[in-house]
């Protein structure tokens, strides 16, 4: 998917680009979990393997030590899917931990690719990091 700063974002907000996720892609850190979902949404549609990554907690489980062997499969899972919808569906979170249920709507070979997550959250500084995530 082609990055635009007019169009709308592709975590589905209804909001351009450039006023939604694309601070966060740069640096910006994301206010709350449920923010961070949608750019790591984006992110993934946006194939900002760099960004995904960066945005993944280094002591949980789907962080991956091989990064150029993590970067082809997120550029490959972003390339195979289509990515057309999300839904923010529970938000909880404190200071220093955070979840958020979601359900991401997505399309893979022709077929739906859909699922719902529960997913765990940390605080890291400024920023919330990914931890891990379980299909509900
Ligand atoms: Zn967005």
């Amino acid at each position: 998917m082609k990055l635009a700063p007019n169009l709308p974002c592709a975590c589905h907000s209804g909001i351009k680009y450039k006023r939604c996720c694309r601070p966060i892609h740069r640096g910006r850190p994301a206010e709350g979990p449920d923010t961070l979902v949608r750019a790591r949404f984006s992110g993934f549609a946006y194939g900002l393997a760099g960004f995904v990554m960066g945005t993944t907690d280094p002591s949980g489980p789907v962080f991956e030590a091989d990064a150029e062997a993590w970067e082809r499969s997120i550029l490959s899972f972003s390339d195979g899917t289509l990515f057309t919808g999300l839904a923010i569906l529970a938000v909880t979170h404190g200071a220093a931990e955070g979840e958020v249920t979601f359900r991401a709507s997505l399309r893979q070979g022709g077929k739906d690719a859909s699922f719902t997550e529960q997913s765990r959250f940390v605080r890291s500084g400024d920023a919330w990091l990914y931890h891990s995530g379980v299909l509900s």
